[in-house]
């Protein structure tokens, strides 16, 4: 009787382990993770002991994404699955649900209090938040906090490395934190206005002082029309603004309605540059990681505005 007990509870720890891979046998914890500014942080903190996926690629918007059989495979090779939380990956939560069953599936938002949050306002009730957490790069880094955990938990044999290698990367952070802040700070207070195609910059422009516009709502499913545009247009014309930013996962139609408008009222606006928003650029380009992105996003605001 009490063999068969301990048996069946041996058994049952072995299924809760999960996989059969061993990363103290030399194989790597295989990671998962839905946008690039995830898998780039999983890469930092887990070097070499981590096999890191991501599923989506520079221009792609998470909000709309939906994963494609190949997508469902690699969410079902993966040890761990991190995604962002918040909704920002509005399609996915079945798939979620069902990878939940067999592996832990964790939102990189998750140590992130309710107060440290943006409400979103067009949300029905007020009940979501805005999820671009990564733009307040202080924020970021308790995702990256979220990271070190996790792999330490699933891979306790290198949790001192996953602990260095997070040290050494939110150090990096502190210091892009206090650059972004000491750069935007440089703008003339009546310029300091980012005016974006969908509301992505939020965190940004909480934590480092400069007003926000957006056309669209910060979820890119939202709709826009005519009456938005004629409003931002408005907004740019009475406020002087002389340029506006396009975003690399965003189609740049919207904006241009607004540029277009603003000329018809005989007010010129340019076009700042392209920022970084929902997924980073190429990789082995500087925007190709989420440092570089940020300090891009920065240095074009700044050239632009001051
Ligand atoms: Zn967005």
């Amino acid at each position: 009787m009490t063999l068969l007990f301990l048996s069946l509870a041996v058994s049952t720890l072995a299924g809760c382990g999960g996989t059969a891979r061993n990363p103290e046998a030399g194989g790597k914890l295989r990671i998962t993770a839905t946008t690039g500014m995830i898998a780039d942080a999983v890469s930092e903190v887990g070097g070499e002991f981590v096999e890191v996926t991501g599923l989506m690629g520079p221009g792609i918007d998470p909000h709309l994404y939906k994963a494609s059989q190949g997508d469902v495979r690699k969410l079902d090779d993966a040890d761990v699955i991190f995604y962002n939380g918040l909704h920002l990956e509005g399609k996915m939560g079945e798939i979620f649900e069902q990878m939940e069953k067999s592996k832990p599936v964790v939102a990189v938002a998750s140590y992130l209090k309710e107060e440290q949050l943006i409400t979103d306002p067009s949300a029905a009730g007020g009940a979501t938040h805005d999820p671009h957490i990564w733009f307040d790069v202080k924020l970021w880094m308790s995702a990256v906090e979220v990271i070190r955990d996790t792999l330490a938990e699933k891979d306790p044999a290198h949790a001192d490395q996953y602990q260095a290698n997070a040290e050494a990367y939110l150090k990096k952070m502190e210091e892009l934190d206090a650059y972004a802040k000491e750069q935007i700070a440089a703008i003339p207070a009546n310029s300091r206005i980012l005016v974006t195609a969908h509301d992505a910059f939020g965190y940004f422009g909480r934590a480092y002082g400069i007003e926000v516009k957006g056309l669209q709502g910060i979820n890119t499913m939202s709709e826009y029309g005519s009456k938005d545009v004629s409003e931002l247009r408005d907004f740019l014309v009475e406020n002087g603004i002389k340029a506006v930013f396009v975003e690399s996962s965003v189609s740049t139609k919207s904006i241009e309605s607004v540029i277009e408008g603003a000329r018809e009222l005989g007010h010129e606006v340019k076009i700042g540059g392209q920022l970084f928003s929902d997924a980073m650029g190429d990789a082995g380009t500087e925007e190709g990681t989420y440092l570089g992105m940020v300090r891009h996003n920065v240095d074009t605001i700044v050239k632009s505005l001051k």
